[in-house]
């Protein structure tokens, strides 16, 4: 991996929100860089993560889309893995498309996972990279009061995607296709998309995770 180890893309002080946070976003493979723009966009504090010592100060992470086993592989390689795990049984993590398999508890195949969300997911569900498609998405369960855009649907690429066939446990689904397929759950301060809101310049995705790290959201 070229590139240094020691990161970051950082800014301080408050976001608009008024919410004094910082957000890590994982950065050994994918489409980090994405986030990291998006976060920066809403003023929040960020940071690229690829050592374990550097999830300390975070408030919540996020896990880019890119290829699961690929970066399963470097969790491991990074002695990530079971840190990334015990983070986030006490702290927010937002899992988008191969990040959504890896926070999964089964993904029918053997590759590293952290096991984390009552989810199964069904990787490349929706065929190859040439069978990758644009949605518009309902997501009034993302609903926070006053917010008049929440009538407007998502704008959702899914790339290779993977669909969450089942949730279980405390885990729901968030958003789904019209044919009834989830591509979006929450387990607590748990979320997994199979689709790229990072891709689309609308944060309202972002915004949401925001609210899970401070635990004030409406918790499906
Ligand atoms: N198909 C990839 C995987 O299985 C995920 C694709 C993506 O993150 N855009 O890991």
């Amino acid at each position: 991996m070229g590139g240094k180890l020691i990161c970051c893309s950082r800014a301080t002080g408050r976001s608009p929100y008024g919410m004094n946070m910082k957000i890590g976003v994982l950065a050994l493979q994918g489409a980090f860089a994405e986030h990291i723009t998006m976060l920066s966009k809403l003023g929040v504090e960020r940071a690229e993560i690829r050592l374990p010592a550097q999830l300390d100060d975070l408030d919540g992470l996020i896990i880019p889309g890119g290829e699961s086993t690929t970066m399963g592989k470097l969790m491991v390689d990074f002695d990530l893995l079971e840190p990334l795990r015990e983070f986030g049984l006490g702290h927010a993590i937002w899992g988008t498309c191969a990040g959504a398999i890896l926070l999964a508890k089964d993904a029918h195949r053997e590759q590293p996972l952290l096991n984390l969300m009552d989810i199964t997911v069904e990787r490349n569900a929706f065929g190859r990279q040439v069978d990758s498609f644009e949605a518009e998405l309902d997501i009034s369960k993302l609903r926070q009061a006053g917010d008049a855009r929440e009538a407007v649907p998502f704008h959702a690429f899914f790339i290779r995607a993977p669909i969450i066939e089942s949730v279980s446990g405390n885990a729901k689904a968030l958003v789904s296709l019209p044919d009834g397929r989830i591509v979006a759950a929450q387990d607590g301060h748990l979320l997994a998309t199979s689709f790229h809101p990072e891709l689309t310049g609308d944060t309202r995705f972002h915004e949401y995770f925001l609210t899970l790290t401070k635990g004030d959201a409406s918790r499906l």
